[in-house]
């Protein structure tokens, strides 16, 4: 028997959920199966109670409803540890104690707080056995795809048909060697969701399309770790009026903004092009 279909709507709440949220939500909720609610606030620097209330006040005035109790990433620590020990052991991971400043320099990026492209590897060749307090742990992508091969991914989403395969050149070229347990929190976003994902039996991934770059890194760890693999549905992404895509700080677009204007649901999806399943 294939498990139940299950996909899942993971905010972190530093900030309002807006437009963009709205419509991402919508679109894990009309999926086949159930859909679960999961609270990323692995970043307790910008995480606030208040932002996680009012998502699950925006989600019930949408109309949606979870399955209880709401995974907390904060609680998860361990299984981040032990899920980083696991690559560790695979021999991908290497400590690294460059700063921003550092990196930027050795890349000599030209602009002023943009970083020009992955980490050039300096420390590569540094055993984890040195590894300490001030080091965030980063992942080898070459030594990583040397172990699993090549990677694909499943897409069920209306903007990439099919089964997609992903280019090594480019996973090096655009991600490289991220970090995957930062020196502050011990954990990234991409090991974090991608354990949660798995520990939750997740069988099909909703998120925006800003994520499908990053999907292929993590089917490597999915491989690595020995989980299985979800497919994938990437939707669109809301923009504002100058195509930009929306961000938190995109205070006149948070869905609470327009409820307190006297909004309903309805309009709110209508808005954002989303139509109700019949
Ligand atoms: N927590 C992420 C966000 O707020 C979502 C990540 C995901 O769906 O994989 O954008």
């Amino acid at each position: 028997m294939p498990p139940e279909p299950l996909t899942r709507f993971a905010p972190s709440p530093t900030g309002y959920l807006h437009l963009g949220h709205a419509f991402s939500a919508l679109t894990a909720w009309s999926r086949p199966g159930r859909c679960l609610l999961r609270i990323e606030d692995i970043d307790s620097a910008r995480c606030r109670p208040e932002f996680e209330a009012a998502i699950f006040e925006d989600l019930h005035w949408l109309g949606l409803d979870w399955p209880q109790p709401v995974l907390r990433q904060s609680q998860r620590r361990d299984a981040y540890a032990d899920a980083l020990g696991r690559l560790v052991a695979h021999g991908v991971c290497y400590p690294c104690r460059c700063t921003r400043a550092e990196i930027r320099a050795a890349l000599s990026a030209p602009q002023e707080g943009v970083l020009p492209g992955p980490y050039p590897g300096t420390c590569r060749e540094r055993s984890m056995d040195e590894a300490g307090r001030g080091d965030a742990i980063r992942l080898d992508l070459a030594r990583a795809l040397a172990l699993t091969g090549p990677i694909g991914f499943a897409e069920a989403g209306p903007l990439h048909i099919g089964h997609q395969t992903a280019n090594p050149a480019h996973m090096t070229e655009g991600l490289g060697d991220v970090i995957l347990a930062r020196r502050d929190i011990g954990t990234s976003y991409h090991l974090a969701v991608v354990v949660d994902d798995a520990a939750q039996g997740i069988t099909e991934i909703v998120r925006g399309e800003d994520l499908f770059d990053v999907t292929p890194l993590h089917r490597v760890l999915q491989i690595l770790l020995d989980y299985p693999a979800p497919t994938y549905y990437h939707h669109r992404l809301i923009r504002d009026r100058n195509g930009r895509r929306l961000a938190k700080r995109d205070d006149d677009r948070a869905i609470r903004r327009f409820r307190a204007e006297g909004a309903t649901p309805q309009a709110l999806a209508t808005l954002v092009g989303f139509s109700f399943p019949a």
